[in-house]
């Protein structure tokens, strides 16, 4: 993984001061771009698109439809190629269908539930994503067609797995009040993700570019 300047410069102030160093970055992108089609029809999704998940974060990404959430969490997942630039998962870059890295990365990444409907299909979704204990969660709007009940539902199921099993998890999601609750809420606007806002209590966060 490449080393980022300010982790570094981040990291031996804690030590000065005594404080726990930050967690490790566990999912990471840089300078994430993709297109779709070709000539006339070439469509840029993503342009320069810049993550570092840490260790336990959770953090919501939200962006209306359209904006590339699906596309991004694709990547991230290692289930599409980027045009260009790379994703990292535990400090080693990996590539769509190309090693080992992303076979143990999509056995975790890739797991949907069957012909189950609403809230049912999402809690099932996520009890066999989690059967082989991910440390990554990417969760492509879990509650998307959920009433409110059953998407609170679903969402306090989140944050409970999130917390037993000390996942990092990457939620994208049209709820705002939903995505409030996580640590982070990242905006998707023109290719690019931005910090929208810190939820209540937490550190202010930007993303690193
Ligand atoms: P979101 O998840 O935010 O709704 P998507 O990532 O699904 O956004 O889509 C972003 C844009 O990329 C949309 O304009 C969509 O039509 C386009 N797109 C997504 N997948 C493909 C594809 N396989 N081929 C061509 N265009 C695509």
């Amino acid at each position: 993984m490449m080393q980022d300047p300010a982790n570094a410069v981040h990291a031996s102030q804690s030590a000065q001061q005594g404080e726990a160093p930050a967690p490790a970055i566990v999912l990471e992108a840089r300078g994430l771009k993709k297109t779709y089609g070709s000539g006339d029809r070439m469509i840029s999704v993503l342009q320069d698109a810049n993550l570092s998940l840490r260790e336990g974060e959770m953090v919501a990404i939200v962006a209306p439809s359209g904006a590339g959430k699906s596309t991004l969490l694709h990547l991230l997942a290692a289930l599409d190629t980027p045009t260009s630039g790379k994703v990292y998962f535990a400090s080693k870059a990996i590539e769509a269908n190309q090693d080992a890295a992303v076979a143990d990365f999509r056995n975790r990444a890739d797991h949907r539930a069957g012909e189950l409907s609403g809230g049912e299909q999402q809690r099932v979704a996520m009890a066999r994503a989690l059967v082989t204990g991910p440390a990554v969660l990417l969760a492509d709007e879990p509650t998307g067609d959920l009433d409110e009940q059953n998407a609170w539902a679903v969402f306090e199921l989140l944050e409970r797995l999130h917390r037993a099993h000390r996942l990092t998890s990457l939620i994208a999601t049209h709820n705002t009040a939903l995505a409030a609750r996580c640590d982070r809420i990242l905006g998707l606007e023109h290719g690019v993700l931005r910090a929208r806002m810190a939820a209540a209590s937490r550190t202010p966060g930007g993303e690193a570019s």
